[in-house]
């Protein structure tokens, strides 16, 4: 174990024995089941998926984030998405199978590290001043009034900080960008356990396909970003700007982790990109964005610019009918 960074590298295929590992002519991902198979890549969908040896020297995970609640209950969590979708959705999405959700766990690294920050912001403290102003009255005459204004007023402000972030985690899959896992985040890292191959056994498994040298500055990336963040909620005053930082990371740690995702892909239109909705395991959170049919759109629009004209339509004409029922009652006087 390297102690600067707490990875370890062991040289021994990931997925326990007896599994059969599959690449994608697609993605690029490389998954490893174990009893279940298909015909077709759990994460695009494409039948472009062939049987290889497992590849050897990738890290071993060091933890799991382990699924909670079976398929049954990533079903209802998608029907209840694609129901609440449904008005706008593509009609061809309907006659999808859902049995083609499938869980993952999807490879991916786990940062820690000391962050160490100098940062310098203006900082604007608000106060109240009484302004006089002059204005012109009803007589035409001008004269002299005074109201209250708020102004800022800004002040330099320097300052160190330090800090430990200790929750990034960053994709190392083929098949799942970093955003794309960013929209599932975040895991419960209290129920992180260490990895053991019983864990996973029964689910498939997606080989560590990003190196690490990629997910170690993705993650560097992301714990900085946490560090904007906590600066700005941090800084005093009532409102700051011009917030620079420039934060040093020691002591980090990126450790081989597998996250626990449902992957729906589905193939509706023969012309389209698969649809994907991608269910946190661990969480129930869902990401993914239903296809919308432009027909129902512009019919939806064309249904409320009717009611609208009906709206105005109506206003006009009881309008009028009020105004002939005016001129009725100044007819009687
Ligand atoms: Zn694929």
């Amino acid at each position: 174990m390297d102690p600067a960074t707490g990875a370890q590298e062991i040289t021994r295929p990931a997925g326990g024995r007896g599994a059969t590992t599959f690449a994608c002519g697609q993605c690029g991902a490389t998954l490893s089941f174990e009893g279940t198979r298909t015909q077709r890549c759990p994460f695009c969908d494409s039948p472009n998926f062939v049987e290889r040896p497992a590849t050897v020297g990738l890290p071993d995970p060091q933890f799991v984030v382990a699924f909670v609640g079976d398929n049954v209950v990533a079903h209802r969590a998608l029907d209840r998405w694609l129901g609440s979708r449904s008005m706008f959705a593509d009609s061809a999405l309907r006659d999808a199978k859902v049995e083609d959700l499938r869980g993952v766990y999807v490879p991916a690294y786990l940062y820690s590290t000391v962050a160490r920050t100098s940062y310098t912001a203006q900082i604007g403290e608000n106060y109240q001043e009484t302004e006089t102003y002059t204005t012109t009255g009803a007589d035409g005459k001008s004269r002299t009034e005074t109201r209250t204004v708020t102004r800022t007023e800004y002040r330099a402000l320097a300052g160190d900080h330090l800090g430990y972030v200790s929750d990034v985690i960053v994709t190392a899959s083929a098949g799942l960008a970093n955003d794309e896992l960013q929209r599932l985040e975040p895991f419960d890292l209290k129920q992180m356990r260490r990895f053991a191959a019983p864990l996973i056994s029964g689910w498939i498994t997606e080989e560590f396909s990003r190196s690490k040298d990629d997910c170690m500055k993705l993650s560097r990336g992301e714990a900085v970003d946490q560090i904007g963040h906590r600066l700005g909620r941090y800084m005093p005053g009532d409102s700051y700007s011009d917030l620079a930082y420039k934060t040093t990371v020691s002591w980090e740690s990126l450790d081989p982790i597998l996250v626990p995702v449902w992957v729906f892909a589905v193939r509706y239109r023969p012309d389209k990109p698969p649809l994907r909705v991608l269910i946190n395991g661990q969480t129930g959170q869902i990401a993914g964005k239903a296809p919308l049919s432009p027909w129902k759109i512009g019919i939806a629009i064309l249904g409320t610019l009717a009611v609208i004209t009906g709206i105005v339509l109506g206003l006009r004409a009881y309008e009028q009918h009020r105004h002939t029922r005016q001129a009725e009652v100044l007819y009687e006087r």
